[in-house]
């Protein structure tokens, strides 16, 4: 879609003639003092000018928030603004108000564009029509004639409006414009020959010639490598970020969900249970500097004297010191400018999307925090597994941590043998590694005239239940529910060991995504169950890199260097669109376990249980009586039945 020089010609006749003076002709500095009519700066122009339309909560009059004032003026000062912030926090007024300030001070033909085309038909009926209609500053340019005010063209007396979507190539392929503002760029797709961004910029070209032109960009932020990630990291534009002040050190921070923290419940626990945080407002903000509490009552004095700042700039008496200004700027920041959104309630909502899983994690690091959802991309690196190891070990009695609660398999079948992972898990999917170990026994070996199948199912047996799972309290912990791998190299073998150990069911994993069906679930074609690899694995990698993992002080190396053996990585594909790949390398069987366990964790709904006080109850009591004779002795009858007597932890083998 190369340029239309007539039309660049004609664009650019448009703009002199706007500024009467013909081209060629102007004096040095005659277009700089022309760029702006109005003295007043656009926030001051909004407060006066501006109306909200009958679309918006509070219709009437407009009044910045302090901290809002920066963002709406740089629209003055800067050739492209760009916001990136939660959704519902008045980031798109902002711009519809640059907009009504450029209409009115600068005049230029311009062009307004939504991700899907609904959208720009709705944003046209609710925002962009009433703006030119129910504004007097605007009104003025409109003739008062409907044709004149229509989605496809807004004709008013000094320049044109248009509204297009960036699905459709011909809404901003052809047109000239001087101002864009481009709205949920975030959701933009390129794809062969089309790239919106850079399709949006060429039509400014003609206004770039007389140094006049204007972009405006907002968004929720998706992933690392969306186009809004793309455009805010390009060369020459400055990243700005809301600094709050300390009222305690002074001290300037970006207020972040890390530094909220869990006020412990009567008890003394922190239950992490959404509920009651929000229930008791059991949430304190530690300052990162100076480490004390900064209380809730703080926070509009601290919102009213955020300063925008790049990471790494001086902040001085409330200003930022020795600052380079670039031509373009964006804003960045989260749902803590709102100082009625309470720490409490950050914090109840964190806990509650953690047991949702990481598609609605996605969604509050997006939509509340303001934040670019990062893919755990780079391996984790066994440095980091290293730091994970706690004061238990696996294999000695006595060991496992008091607040396992539950204990769920996964295991991973090779040619040569076993591999398995047992996990405990605690109080707010708090997950320990119990044991793990690999069982040497080859496909179809036989000893002593055993049945391979026999031989198979006692080795695993006897290596995973080596000895009793006690608590350092001394409370003693069954098997809860496990999976076992069946799709890959011996399902005979693992149906034989399903028998003759009920709680541990065979699985079988696909490769293919199906976001609308669960991650696991039975078949119905079978005993077995189904599960979505690629969908664990990734929650899987959450897991491990949150503080709700850990490792015993014995880990082995095998399993360090496995586990880390699976990971998503963005790349590039050929049209530039970030797409996520999954990665494995082999050996990654204690991975394969990994996965495997927090699938007989989602099938046992304990994701929710784990969060839940009464079901925590539910699933511990009755524990099951210390009984030292009832663990390798018994017959696989006595573990059927008593697997049949209770459905949860009241069994033993
Ligand atoms: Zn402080």
């Amino acid at each position: 879609m190369g340029d239309n020089s007539e039309d660049k010609e004609n664009a650019t006749r448009a703009a002199f003639s706007f500024l009467s003076i013909r081209p060629g002709h102007s004096r040095p500095g005659q277009i700089e003092l022309l760029r702006v009519k109005s003295p007043l700066r656009p926030s001051k122009w909004a407060e006066k000018h501006f109306r909200l339309s009958t679309a918006y909560a509070r219709p009437g009059p407009f009044s910045a928030y302090k901290w809002q004032r920066e963002i709406i003026d740089a629209i003055q000062t800067h050739d492209e603004v760009i916001q990136v912030a939660p959704s519902q926090i008045g980031k798109s007024l902002i711009a519809e108000i640059q907009v009504a300030w450029c209409i009115d001070n600068i005049g230029m033909n311009g062009i307004v564009v939504y991700a899907k085309k609904e959208t720009a038909s709705d944003m046209f009926a609710d925002r962009i029509r009433p703006m030119i209609k129910e504004i007097p500053a605007i009104q003025k340019f409109w003739s008062g004639n409907p044709d004149d005010l229509t989605q496809k063209k807004m004709r008013l007396s000094h320049m044109f409006l248009r509204i297009g979507s960036a699905e459709v190539p011909s809404d901003i392929a052809t047109w000239s414009s001087g101002l864009i503002y481009a709205s949920e760029v975030s959701k933009y797709r390129k794809h062969r020959g089309w790239d919106p961004i850079e399709s949006l910029k060429r039509r400014q070209e003609a206004y770039r010639i007389i140094g006049r032109h204007k972009s405006l960009m907002e968004s929720s932020p998706l992933f690392v490598g969306d186009c809004l990630y793309e455009e805010m990291h390009r060369s020459g534009v400055l990243n700005l970020r809301a600094y709050h002040p300390c009222p305690h050190c002074g001290k300037h921070q970006v207020l972040t969900i890390k530094q909220v923290k869990e006020i412990p419940n009567a008890k003394k626990e922190t239950d992490h249970d959404p509920g009651r945080i929000l229930r008791e407002n059991a949430a304190r903000y530690e300052c990162m500097h100076c480490k004390k509490t900064i209380e809730e009552s703080s926070r509009l004095w601290m919102s009213d004297n955020v300063v925008w700042a790049a990471d790494g700039e001086k902040i001085e008496n409330g200003a930022v010191v020795g600052r380079k200004e670039q031509k373009a700027v964006s804003f960045q920041y989260n749902r803590f400018v709102d100082y009625s959104f309470t720490f409490a309630m950050a914090l109840s909502r964190w806990f509650a999307v953690q047991k949702k899983g990481t598609e609605a994690m996605q969604t509050f690091i997006n939509e509340d925090m303001g934040e670019f959802w990062h893919e755990d991309t780079i391996q984790i690196s066994e440095d980091y597994l290293h730091t994970k190891k706690m004061k238990y070990r696996q294999f000695t009695e006595g060991e496992v941590p008091n607040s396992v609660l539950i204990l769920l398999l996964g295991a991973d079948c090779q040619d040569d043998g076993f591999y398995w992972v047992v996990n405990g898990y605690g109080r707010g999917m708090d997950k320990y590694l119990v044991r793990s170990g690999f069982v040497a026994v080859a496909k179809n070996e036989s000893q002593d005239g055993k049945d391979p199948h026999q031989l198979a199912y006692e080795r695993f047996r006897a290596a995973v239940f080596a000895s009793p799972f006690r608590r350092k309290d001394g409370r003693q912990m069954e098997l809860f529910f496990g999976f076992i791998d069946r799709g890959g190299h011996r399902p005979a073998d693992v149906d034989y060991i399903c028998e003759r150990i009920p709680q541990i069911r065979p699985y079988i994993g696909s490769t293919r995504v199906d976001f609308k069906r669960p991650v696991v679930e039975q078949s119905d074609k079978g005993i077995w169950w189904m599960g979505q690899s690629m969908l664990l694995s990734r929650e899987v990698t959450s897991l491990i890199a949150s503080e709700r993992f850990h490792l015993p002080e014995d880990v082995t190396q095998d399993y360090i260097d496995q586990v880390r053996n699976e990971y998503i990585e963005p790349k590039k594909d050929i049209h530039g669109n970030t797409k996520l790949v999954y990665v494995k390398i082999e050996p990654n069987h204690y991975r394969s376990c990994e996965n495997l366990a927090l699938a007989a964790c989602k099938a046992q709904s304990l994701e929710n249980m784990l969060f839940d006080e009464s079901a925590i109850a539910e699933l511990t009591h009755p524990m099951s009586v210390p009984d030292s004779t009832a663990d390798q002795g018994n017959t696989d009858d006595d573990a059927q039945s008593s697997y049949l007597a209770g459905r949860r932890g009241r069994r033993s083998y």
